[in-house]
């Protein structure tokens, strides 16, 4: 995972108040701890006089002291504060210090490395300013309505718009389960207005509560703001651009594609950005109300091969009914 330099002194201030936390919580369990146990805190003033002993007989070189049995001491204090904490029903650690990422103890810094923990603020801040335009709070699974779907066969279809998008609903809540940030991704094929958006918002709204980087964009406003911010490059060469972020965060969900003013230099965007993807496993979501004729035609061969890779699901509707031809679903 890279690192997005642009919210760099953003995610240093979270780690910032993490550790503000933390340090609040190892003094909250520690007042606790000698409130209820007193004798913990004279075991603990104990330790601390053997500790002396210990550090004296060490320097002293007439050999008077014996740091063994200082040591010894030292040691057996120790255990008996383990244990009047395991007798009094707290764990081991609990007087530990506190990490939320024991990697870098909430530095950021791993060996003189960005640690993972940072990358992930940096890249959920650009993530969430991307998606601050998008309806998420509203589209969730528990109220999508399969109500406004026919049970009536057409003669496109042996199935009914219901079973088809009870079908969708089912793999869209499966995929939001089983979702560990790898595999291919889906292609959503249907009218305007058939539950797409939603379906799509519904998997980014139980993923982002899960902690994974998701990021919504709709194709023209990312090529908007790819295209503002193409040839910009900061100080030190860093690639902090929306295609970064677009090309390993743990989802992207691209709606609407085929709204956007397709030129070559777009299409090779987007070939850039869904192959980079897949061929980092990373999962895509893309949706469009294009057919699938037209898709091809539009995205070519190179781009339209790699989007029918992926789990096609196509949504039904009386109104936006699409002809799907067997030959596309390979
Ligand atoms: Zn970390």
């Amino acid at each position: 995972m890279r690192l997005n330099k642009i919210y760099l002194d953003g995610a240093l201030r979270t780690l910032s108040e993490r550790r503000k936390k933390n340090r609040q919580l190892e003094d909250a369990r520690r007042s606790e701890v000698l409130e209820k146990l007193p004798e913990y805190g004279e075991l603990e003033a104990e330790l601390a006089l053997t500790m002396t002993d210990v550090i004296s007989s060490v320097l002293d070189k007439s050999g008077e002291n014996d740091s063994d049995f200082a040591l010894e001491k030292n040691r057996a204090i120790k255990k008996q504060m383990d244990e009047l904490l395991e007798k009094n029903g707290y764990p081991a650690d609990y007087l530990e210090p506190v990490y939320t990422c024991p990697k870098c103890k909430d530095t950021g810094n791993t060996c003189n490395e960005w640690c993972e923990c940072l990358c992930r603020l940096t890249n959920e801040m650009a993530a969430a300013e991307l998606n601050a335009n998008a309806p998420l709070a509203k589209s969730r699974f528990d109220n999508f309505s399969l109500k406004c779907y026919s049970d009536k066969t057409t003669e496109n279809s042996a199935a009914s718009p219901l079973e088809i998008m009870k079908n969708n609903f089912e793999y869209c809540k499966r995929f939001t389960e089983e979702f560990d940030g790898k595999g291919s991704g889906i292609l959503m094929i249907g009218g305007t207005g058939l539950g797409k958006t939603h379906l799509s918002l519904a998997i980014a709204n139980v993923l982002i509560e899960k902690g994974f980087c998701v990021v919504y964009a709709s194709v023209p406003e990312l090529i908007r703001r790819i295209k503002s911010q193409f040839g910009k490059d900061n100080n030190d060469g860093e690639d902090d651009s929306t295609v970064s972020l677009a090309t390993s965060c743990d989802l992207l969900i691209l709606d609407d594609l085929g709204a956007e003013n397709s030129t070559e230099w777009c299409v090779s965007m987007l070939y850039e950005i869904i192959n980079t993807r897949q061929n980092r496993r990373l999962p895509i979501i893309v949706s469009t109300n294009l057919e699938p004729n037209v898709l091809r035609l539009k995205y070519q061969d190179r781009l339209s091969s790699r989007m029918f890779s992926m789990k096609i699901l196509v949504f039904a509707g009386s109104d936006n009914r699409i002809e799907f031809s067997d030959n596309f679903n390979r």
